[in-house]
């Protein structure tokens, strides 16, 4: 009996402690976000704010060209952050801009 309850006790704690680890605050859960220094991001002259974009190193940028309204853009059109297809898992910024951007179909 002593041995049983101890065995059900394990488990209430195993089961708490499990709970504890797997609860996270939903912000912490958030992609994470590239950086303009990553490799990828300096390989594709990629900015948070295409306002920032080099023009001379990039003629073909224009200030209307956005992540948010990029063909490779993966979230809603309001979304601030978003994946994209050039970055992986990392979220690029809905005002920024890359080398790769093309028009959004439609
Ligand atoms: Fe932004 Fe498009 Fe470049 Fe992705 S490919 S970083 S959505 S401009």
């Amino acid at each position: 009996m002593a041995a049983e309850a101890t065995r059900r006790s394990f488990a209430v704690r195993l089961a708490a402690a499990t709970c504890a680890v797997a609860w996270v605050p939903g912000a912490a859960w958030a992609a994470a976000r590239v950086e303009e220094t990553d490799e990828t991001a300096v390989a594709l002259g990629y900015k948070h704010d295409t306002k920032k974009v080099d023009a001379k190193k990039y003629p073909k940028h224009a200030a209307t060209q956005r992540c948010n309204n990029c063909g490779l853009w993966q979230g809603a059109a309001a979304d601030p952050w978003a994946g994209c297809a050039m970055f992986g898992r990392k979220h690029i910024a809905a005002e920024g801009w890359c080398m790769a951007w093309v028009q959004k179909p439609g």
